[in-house]
């Protein structure tokens, strides 16, 4: 047994509640290395006794490159756990706690979870189950009032620049809800919708009103009202790490240098204020002049900024807030800001914008998930790229899995795109069946598949600004093939529950053939297996079969039945095809 692999700790993504009597611990060892693995637990005030300990079995969860990983769940009445693992290889069999290894239980320092404490539970709204989320950048998804276009509003369908307009508003989503609703979005998530001179928003000049050419505050309300109508909640942004350059505040300490009461809100060198040759305070990334750094630690700040996502919550019924730069703001502020979001609405939504591992803001004391930019890193260079192998595509998505918790891993915003990257079709040199494929093993990966507008209908641009198009709203110029594959992907989700709620585990990795199997079940759901061939070659896979019941297996996108033989069955792969079979 390679001991320097094994590694285990009693906190974090390797060991959390579930609720009050269940714990859920995770082991690592070397691949192919452990044939058995236990978890021994009892109360921590009862010393072990061989033989009155609870024994469970740990199950084999998934292999990386190097590891595997092992998971199980602990009952505990009393809430008090401590816990040793014993773990058998071929020859011999070892015990493992704290403190290392032995050879004996009772030399060998258990691991304690010292209480399940209630107000310490993680808990994220159970409607991300059945999430589909929709990515709008309001500015461009459909122009509902002209009345209120910016001046010099250009022509809808014209090139995205940094700094043009076409007229995009909140009357334009409001009018377009049924469309999404139909196309099976039950979230929608805005970039920002406060007043802002750019077509971005993301520099606020205001974070109490809405952007006159956006609308109001009464035309959101109505918007979220027919969206809650229709099923869909809706997420706004909150850039609560800068503000904008004619932010008040900011304008204030322009205006009187030191002597403003709002000098301390900003990080800044000296008075007076300059932005040239460089900024002389600190900003969003590197000397962005016209976001200067929110000081979100002094208390005027963080009061100011929490009292914004408090009132939006109220004011309008909207259902949580994504948070833009999160990892560069303050954990503390993060706290507090959760608390006030959750005492406001308890079954609000915070997603933050983390581009790596999120693992310390998704405790359950920040954020419920994040947008998760490591699944969309693996995407892309398997799906569309092609850089990456299937061995390493299922290492990426397994190292992201199990770098968090469960409750972050439901809330998941699990995008292929966004309006900070190239479109995903565009990344895929516009060949439409590697998108589709893609499409649908987003749809059956646990966490919420979120879809960039426009994504469904074949919208292709390069980096911001070009990712910011104009929404194609004539059918005729829309890829209305691609919008009905998406539509279907999303009712499998719906009426599969194993793929919204089921256990992922690996089935079939075929490295030459670059071809992928996945089974989503639990010990409730029927399981359902999907299958990808990421290639442009048809292949015969025999592989086996899972299920106990039954005697075929039934392709739920064209019907097509494999029979089961001896426990395995033989299916033909055409190229970029995916099955998802029952
Ligand atoms: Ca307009």
């Amino acid at each position: 047994m390679i001991l320097e692999a094994i590694y285990h700790e009693a906190y974090g993504a390797y060991a959390f509640p579930l609720n009050r009597n269940q714990l859920k611990v995770r082991l690592r060892a070397k691949k192919g290395d452990i044939i058995r693995a236990e978890v021994v637990h009892g109360d921590r005030y009862t010393p072990y006794e061989a033989g009155k300990d609870t024994i469970t079995v740990m199950e084999k969860v998934g292999s990386t490159d190097l590891f595997d990983y092992y998971e199980a769940v602990l009952h505990s009445q009393t809430r008090r756990l401590r816990y040793l693992f014993h773990l058998t290889d071929g020859n011999q069999g070892i015990w493992y706690g704290e403190r290392g290894f032995s050879d004996s239980p009772f030399s060998c320092q258990p691991f304690q979870f010292a209480y399940i404490t209630e107000q310490d539970l993680f808990q994220v709204p159970d409607w991300v189950d059945d999430g589909i989320v929709y990515q709008i950048f309001p500015e461009r998804f459909a122009n509902g009032n002209p009345q209120n276009d910016p001046e010099g509003v250009l022509p809808w369908g014209g090139e995205p620049r940094w700094d043009n307009f076409f007229g995009g508003d909140i009357e334009g989503i409001t009018q377009n809800l049924e469309y999404l609703a139909d196309l099976g979005v039950t979230v929608i998530y805005l970039t920002p919708i406060f007043q802002s001179p750019s077509n971005h928003k993301y520099n606020t000049t205001d974070y109490y009103k809405i952007d006159p050419h956006f609308g109001d505050v009464e035309d959101v309300k109505r918007m979220v009202a027919k969206a809650h109508q229709l099923g869909i909640k809706v997420i706004f942004d909150a850039v609560f790490n800068h503000c904008g350059y004619d932010f008040f505040a900011f304008q204030d300490v322009i205006k009187n240098g030191k002597k403003s009461k709002y000098w301390d809100w900003f990080f800044i060198e000296d008075e007076p204020v300059v932005t040239k040759p460089r900024p002389n305070y600190e900003t969003f990334a590197n000397d962005v002049w016209s976001m200067p750094k929110l000081n979100t630690k002094h208390p005027e700040v963080k009061k100011y900024l929490l009292d914004v996502a408090r009132y939006w919550l109220e004011e309008t019924d909207m259902d949580g807030w994504r948070l833009d730069v999160s990892n560069e703001v303050d954990s503390w502020f993060w706290r507090d800001f959760r608390r006030v979001v959750k005492e406001t609405k308890p079954d609000a939504l915070i997603i933050g914008e983390v581009w790596h591992n999120a693992h310390p803001w998704l405790q359950g004391d920040q954020y419920d998930s994040v947008m998760n930019y490591l699944f969309r890193d693996a995407m892309v260079d398997f799906f569309a790229k092609g850089t990456i192998g299937v061995e390493r595509f299922h290492t990426l998505l397994l190292k992201s899995q199990l770098a968090y918790n469960d409750h972050a891993n439901r809330g998941m915003f699990n995008l292929i795109d966004s309006h900070d990257t190239e479109r995903f079709l565009t990344t895929c040199k516009e060949q439409v069946e590697r998108m589709r494929l893609a499409v649908l093993f987003q749809m059956c990966y646990p966490g919420m598949p979120m879809i960039y507008y426009g994504d469904e209908i074949g919208m292709v641009g390069k980096n911001d600004p070009d990712c910011r198009r104009t929404f194609i709203w004539d059918p005729h110029q829309q890829n209305q093939d691609l919008l009905n594959w998406y539509k279907k992907c999303i009712q499998l989700r719906k009426s599969l529950p194993s793929l919204r709620k089921g256990n992922y585990r690996t089935w079939y990795i075929n490295p030459t053939g670059n071809v992928y199997g996945i089974i989503r079940g639990s010990d409730t759901e029927q399981p359902v297996g999907v299958l990808i061939n990421n290639s442009p070659f048809t292949h015969m896979i025999t592989l086996p079969a899972a299920w106990k019941k039954g005697h075929e297996l039934v392709d739920q996108i064209e019907g097509q039945r494999w029979a089961i033989k001896d426990q395995t069955v033989e299916i033909i792969l055409k190229p970029y095809q995916g099955l998802v079979l029952v």
